[in-house]
């Protein structure tokens, strides 16, 4: 790790002025990088992945930024709010319990309990050529330089959103209860606060894999909402261990149904893309018809449609479908 300097924002001016010293085309790779939870970042700059010469710790701003709100049947969360306050607040259990359960299955305990909402919308990727700087050759690290994960050990690997020059998977839980719900993420820059739809803060790799989101250098997340309740809803998750793991594939399912059938649905999809992904042609199949589990099953076909496996990776399109096909079964049957 190399030395850097420290510094503590007491406010979001201070912050922002602060993070506004940065240089560097995209975010991730700014000299100055804000300091949540930590769980991301110190593991990065331990690895010299990651290499900033400034870190801000903006914690302070917690009593302002660490907010639950469920107000009118909209929710907003502070971006510094903690994973495992979240999780358990028995409102967000009962209204989102999509939003919970991709939270309590993220992670462990400990890391719950210490990382926030808007560092676990802004982790990186797990890709270990990534992560292992030994590897001169990943694009996302080094532009230009090539994918390792191309030809290399890709079993965890993204099957959709991939380009030729990188196939990393987006790694986060949290995020597909956000895109699946519609929701927003409020950003908070030097010239005020933006609110764009979550489904617009991620970049798909394409030609320049190192530009992760949209966020403009300087500028931090505040916040997230979401309009409405969705009572009927799940997350599910497959991964190599229950205790704690990624997700291999996960999903996000909610409905609104009346008499068994289907008035709205959203469906997303984790642990296959490059980004979190919506499904939406697929959830398109289930609206105005009545449920069952054979509609599940087609669902799922058409969500994965636009897959493409790799050497290690092409389970992930079976599992995806059959994890697809259980969520909207757990979602169409619990009691609301
Ligand atoms: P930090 O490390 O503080 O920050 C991460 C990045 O976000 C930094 O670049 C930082 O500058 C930036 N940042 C932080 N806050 C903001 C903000 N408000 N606005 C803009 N940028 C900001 N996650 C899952 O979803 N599912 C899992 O199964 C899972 N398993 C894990 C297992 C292990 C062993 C570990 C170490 C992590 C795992 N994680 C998992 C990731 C974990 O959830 C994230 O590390 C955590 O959520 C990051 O939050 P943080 O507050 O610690 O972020
Ligand atoms: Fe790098 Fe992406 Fe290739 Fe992984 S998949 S080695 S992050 S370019």
């Amino acid at each position: 790790m190399q030395p850097f300097v420290f510094q503590r924002a007491n406010d979001p001016s201070a912050a922002l002025q602060a993070l506004a010293a940065r240089g560097g085309t995209t975010p991730t790779e700014a000299p100055v990088q804000a300091l949540a939870g930590g769980t991301t970042l110190i593991d990065l700059m331990k690895l010299d992945v990651m290499r900033p010469t400034t870190v801000v710790d903006i914690n302070p701003l917690s009593s302002a930024w660490s907010q639950i709100n469920l107000d009118g049947g909209n929710l907003r969360l502070g971006a510094l709010a903690r994973m495992a306050d979240v999780a358990a607040h028995p409102e967000i259990q009962n209204a989102y319990p999509v939003v919970a359960d991709a939270l309590k299955l993220a992670a462990s305990a400990q890391l719950r309990n210490m990382a926030s909402l808007g560092g676990n919308v802004m982790q990186r990727t797990r890709c270990t050529y990534f992560r292992d700087i030994s590897y001169g050759n990943c694009n996302k690290r080094n532009p230009g330089s090539g994918c390792a994960a191309m030809d290399g050990i890709n079993r965890m690997h993204a099957v959709l959103g991939t380009s030729d020059q990188c196939i990393a998977t987006y790694p986060g839980d949290f995020a597909q209860s956000l895109i699946a719900l519609d929701g927003a993420v409020e950003i908070t820059g030097g010239s005020g606060i933006r609110s764009i739809p979550f489904a617009q803060l991620h970049r798909q790799p394409g030609n320049s894999p190192q530009i992760e989101t949209t966020l403009a250098p300087g500028e931090l997340i505040s916040g997230f909402t979401i309009s409405g309740r969705w009572p009927r809803s799940v997350y599910l998750k497959a991964r190599d261990r229950q205790s704690y793991e990624f997700a291999l594939a996960s999903a996000a399912v909610a409905l609104d149904m009346q008499n068994g059938v289907v008035r709205d649905a959203r469906l997303a999809l984790g642990g296959v893309a490059t980004v979190p992904w919506r499904a939406r042609e697929a959830e398109g199949l289930l609206k105005g018809q009545k449920f069952d589990d054979a509609l599940a099953g087609r669902v799922a076909e058409v969500a994965f449609s636009g897959a493409v496996p790799r050497k290690h990776n092409a389970f992930k399109i079976a599992l995806g479908k059959r994890v697809v096909a259980r969520a909207l079964h757990q979602a169409a049957t619990m009691e609301v």
